[in-house]
């Protein structure tokens, strides 16, 4: 298909560039050839005034004008035109092939990426439907299921059900990221408090864990979109409660330097090991620790989400684990 546009859009740029040149070569030949006739009339007019003043007989140091010298010289300005035509037709073929290729690769990367995206997502559906599909077919084949066994399949249908619908609502939030202004309005925030709504919506699953989470922001304004940031400062919280052991703790901490606030959000928790760590950041990527992929709840998209706010807020995110240790997130955010 990319192979295909491209031909189609150089052949877009070579006819209008051709419909220009072409256009230029009439207007250059019509001009030409005029002076040349005018020229050529001219000389014959002459050429009759010496022959009449002479009889017939010029003396050979009057020069007499020559037609086919107008003829040649027209054929040499049609060569000339039709080789320019023909070398503009080349380089611009050449320059409109490359072009147009530099034109759709955005384009390209931008399906590819859809496409990408379309597939994974498909993939992560199949699992909880095969799941529910299988659980459904098997109990309608059994005559004999009781109240309870039927309860039992509403109870675990509902599980994937709510798993459904976890993934759908990433996929939304996801998407709604994807177009960077299209969320929300940028406005001057306090960093202080959108820490402490981020903290204060984390604080009852922090609390089943008995895990402590300090807040030590200090209190800068950023120019940002209120609600992204507290989803951002919420899924970096929801990750570090998700994967640290009971009565640890977590601290948020900023520093400022010139016109960039720094936070570090730092858990003491399982750790990631290293060779995870540059693809945390990729869609549906899960660090495959055995453990936590099977006792843990997640899609892989959180982290996704969350280098898709701080892209949006023209920031960085990196990241700092040691297996067992803990983990730490590092933001930067410009200040308004
Ligand atoms: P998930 O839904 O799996 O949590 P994320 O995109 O939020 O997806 O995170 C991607 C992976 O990064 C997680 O599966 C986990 O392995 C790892 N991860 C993220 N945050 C932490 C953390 N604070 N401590 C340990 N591992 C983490």
């Amino acid at each position: 298909m990319f192979r295909s546009a491209r031909i189609q859009l150089t052949a877009w740029y070579l006819l209008i560039i051709m419909l220009i040149s072409i256009l230029f070569s009439i207007t250059v030949y019509s001009g030409i050839n005029n002076e040349l006739e005018r020229f050529g009339h001219f000389q014959e007019a002459r050429r009759q005034h010496i022959e009449q003043e002479f009889q017939g007989f010029p003396p050979p140091n009057i020069p007499t004008f020559d037609p086919q010298l107008i003829t040649d010289a027209r054929n040499r300005l049609i060569f000339t035109l039709v080789f320019i035509n023909l070398g503009i037709l080349v380089i611009s073929g050449a320059a409109g092939y490359f072009l147009a290729g530099r034109t759709l690769r955005p384009i390209q990367v931008m399906i590819d990426e859809q496409n990408r995206f379309i597939t994974d997502s498909s993939h992560e559906l199949r699992t909880p439907l095969t799941v529910l599909r299988s659980e459904i077919e098997v109990n309608m084949r059994d005559k004999n299921l009781s109240v309870v066994d039927a309860k039992k399949l509403l109870g675990s249908n509902l599980e994937e059900v709510i798993k459904l619908q976890a993934l759908s609502d990433n996929l939304i939030r996801l998407s709604r990221h994807e177009n960077p202004h299209g969320s929300g309005l940028f406005a001057d925030v306090s960093l202080l408090e959108i820490v402490k709504e981020a903290v204060k919506k984390i604080t009852p699953i922090a609390k089943k864990k008995n895990i402590v989470v300090t807040n030590n922001v200090q209190d800068v304004t950023v120019h940002a979109e209120k609600q992204s940031l507290i989803e951002l400062f919420v899924i970096l919280l929801d990750n570090a409660i998700k994967y640290s052991p009971e009565n640890t703790s977590i601290a948020i901490e900023s520093s400022r330097k010139d016109r960039i606030v720094a936070l570090s959000i730092a858990d003491a928790g399982i750790g990631i090991e290293k060779n995870h760590l540059p693809h945390i950041f990729d869609r549906f990527y899960r660090a495959d620790s055995s453990r936590t992929k099977q006792t843990v709840q997640g899609y892989g998209l959180g982290l996704s989400i969350a280098k898709k706010i701080v892209d949006a807020h023209k920031g960085t995110i990196s990241v700092k684990s040691e297996v067992g240790k803990g983990t730490t997130f590092i933001l930067q955010l410009p200040i308004h």
